[in-house]
């Protein structure tokens, strides 16, 4: 009878285990905003995801405004990348067109 009673407090106590181990997931995966779609998951500080050392506090994404700027530094090396990409693909199949025109002209010779 006594050891019935304990039950529920087991479960509880697994259950937050579940929680816990979902927001240490989303603290690897450095993303702050999953933290917010966890209502209920146990609150950690997360270090600051710029540079890793500083709790952040409250709503906090970085901790102080070197960090931010240096975040949003990487957000825009981070798209200008993105764009590179993106012209280095047009650039190879504009190549590739180029090459299959020129194969046509050779062959038409
Ligand atoms: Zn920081």
């Amino acid at each position: 009878m006594i050891r019935s009673a304990f039950l529920p407090a087991i479960f509880t106590q697994s259950s937050g285990l579940v929680v816990l181990g979902k927001s240490s997931f989303s603290q690897n995966s450095s993303r702050t905003a999953e933290r917010r779609s966890l209502p209920g998951a146990i609150l950690i500080a997360s270090p600051c995801p710029v540079c890793r050392e500083h709790p952040l506090q409250g709503r906090q994404t970085a901790c102080s405004a070197a960090c931010r700027r240096e975040r949003s530094r990487r957000r825009e090396a981070e798209a200008r990348q993105h764009r590179e990409d993106e012209l280095r693909v047009l650039a190879l199949a504009a190549r590739q067109a180029i090459e299959a025109l020129e194969r046509r002209l050779a062959d038409a010779k």
